[in-house]
């Protein structure tokens, strides 16, 4: 069997080792046993089904909402010799027929489906097909705790538990705690074994700009292109009109710039697409919608003109950096303004309590003082021990203070609250506050009530989400953001590790130097 995978490695797809966790991912599968694939985007996930694929006597399902990639994708295969093909809204009726033959006959190893396809199509001639193993691509989409939630997808248990011998693999680059324990419970996957990879991407140089006046922004970003000449790289913007604001006030400096966004039609958006891969146009302005499955390795920075609403958007942006394993660059520009808005737009959508907590924590890195890889990271669960050295606070380290008993008084109530409860009932615990919850729940008996009367209510808020940044606590979203406690936090709580803290600023005082800056 590991010949076999070798030999497919090589032969079939050109590559002479396996990347972290592939081999072992494919092993596995090959089993027949579910999987959970959380790896960073061209971390090489899709290998990871496909050489299962072609050594299964079966046809392997593949479900993916992004069909404008599905083409590339299944090109890509054909012309790697595997006989795939795709199957969503974007096909002709005889092409329909074409492949549902193909399928019904044997004649595929590989077929990518869109969930809303798959769905409709489920009772009829999929019934017949000979199916190996399903993929579940962006899985994140299944969970309403992850940041783009496709109803269609929570149809897909249904598809499961048809096939209850079948191996399914969900895959994803971008899913916290809870959104993992939803997707599996969602998927309806059998013991499934979580493969992640790491996600730190140690060539990206992380950087942060907050409150800059707009004109001033603009200059300080042509002057970085400036020094960057002819190197590629991307612009995110929240809206349309910025994109185009910003490419034509670039453009007038004399680079090389287009703008992308979701209003333009598909031949212009394919066009200017085309000319960034193929270094026509070094520079692209873009909203988010810009970048999926865009496979573009000497990406050398990217920049953000707003505030993300969310650290998962935030990652997989600046993720398309460095592809290549050189040294890039991003910057972050952030301000009070982009984080109103986007609090105005919550309101409206769904979910509002957990896209506010999340953009809070969007917010919270971005005024962070301890490192920032450390924050990214913790967020997606893994835990860095040092500081990175290649972020903005590493090389300007705030003083700080040493903030361990400070932080063992908020660990040892998180413990005796159970770790039940979220920040706001920890630090009334901790104030000793007098309120019926706390009565009700019986936590004035707790021997850490009134531990940390001496703290104001926003100092103690500053000191948990920094002890949550540097990876003490982590926040669970779809647990009514209860705290938990991690490995770091048990040896900063039975001693074993030490904590720098810095002293919050007052939003008194973060007004004035608003005004002054
Ligand atoms: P993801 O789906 O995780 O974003 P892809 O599956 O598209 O990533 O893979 C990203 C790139 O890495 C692709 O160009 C792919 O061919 C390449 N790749 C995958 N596995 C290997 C490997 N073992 N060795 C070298 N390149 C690989
Ligand atoms: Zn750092």
């Amino acid at each position: 069997m590991i010949n076999q995978t070798h030999t497919i490695l090589k032969n079939t797809f050109g590559y002479d080792n396996f990347r972290p966790l592939q081999e072992e991912i494919i092993n596995r599968t090959i089993e027949g046993k579910d999987s959970f694939v959380l790896m960073p985007t061209g971390g090489g996930k899709s290998m990871c089904f496909q050489i299962p694929a072609l050594i299964f006597d079966g046809i392997t399902i593949v479900v993916s909402p992004l069909i404008s990639l599905m083409k590339d994708q299944v090109q890509a295969l054909k012309s790697n010799g595997i006989k795939a093909d795709f199957f969503n809204s974007s096909i002709s009726a005889e092409e329909e027929n074409n492949v549902i033959t193909k399928a019904i006959n044997g004649d595929l190893q590989l077929l990518y489906l869109s969930p809303e396809k798959l769905i409709s199509v489920s009772n009829t001639w999929l019934k017949q097909l000979n199916i190996k193993l399903v993929a579940i691509d962006e899985a994140h989409c299944v969970s309403m705790w992850g940041h783009d939630f496709r109803p269609e997808y929570t149809q897909l248990k249904i598809f499961r538990n048809s096939l209850p011998n079948v191996p399914f693999m969900a895959l994803t680059a971008t899913a916290d705690k809870s959104a993992r324990k939803d997707i599996e419970a969602q998927l309806g996957l059998k013991k499934s074994k979580l493969f992640i990879s790491s996600f730190d991407r140690k060539n990206l140089s992380i950087e942060v700009r907050g409150q800059v006046q707009k004109r001033k922004k603009l200059q300080e970003i042509a002057n970085f292109i400036e020094r960057r000449k002819n190197e590629s790289g991307i612009i995110y913007c929240l809206s349309r009109k910025n994109t185009e604001e910003v490419a034509s006030y670039l453009k007038q400096e004399g680079h090389s710039v287009a703008f992308y966004h979701a209003g333009m039609d598909n031949e212009e958006r394919e066009n200017t697409q085309t000319d960034f891969i193929n270094d026509e146009t070094k520079i692209i302005v873009a909203t988010i919608a810009f970048g999926m499955g865009i496979d573009k390795s000497n990406v050398r920075f990217v920049i953000h003109y707003n505030l993300p609403k969310n650290l998962e958007g935030y990652y997989q942006e600046i993720g398309r950096a460095g592809r290549d394993g050189l040294p890039s660059e991003t910057v972050l520009y952030f301000n009070m303004r982009d984080f109103v808005l986007y609090s105005q737009f919550a309101d409206q959508g769904a979910n509002v309590v957990m896209q506010k907590e999340k953009l809070s924590r969007m917010l919270q890195f971005a005024e962070a003082k301890s490192c920032r890889r450390k924050i990214l990271l913790s967020y997606f669960g893994e835990h860095l021990s040092e500081n990175c050295g290649n972020c903005d606070v590493c090389e300007n380290p705030p003083k700080g203070f040493d903030g361990t008993i400070l932080s063992q008084k908020a660990l040892s109530g998180i413990v005796r609250m159970g770790e039940k409860d979220g920040i706001t009932m920890l630090i009334n615990v901790l104030r000793g506050s007098n309120n019926a919850d706390i009565h009700e729940k019986n936590y004035a008996t707790l021997k850490t009530y009134g531990v940390g009367k001496d703290v104001s209510f926003f100092d103690w808020r500053d000191y948990v989400i920094q002890m949550a940044n540097q990876g003490l606590i982590e926040i669970m979203y779809a647990e009514s953001s209860a705290l938990k406690i991690t490995s770091i936090g048990w040896q900063v709580l039975k001693g074993d590790k030490k904590i720098r803290l810095t002293t919050p600023v007052a939003p008194a005082d973060k007004k004035k130097i608003q005004k002054t800056i």
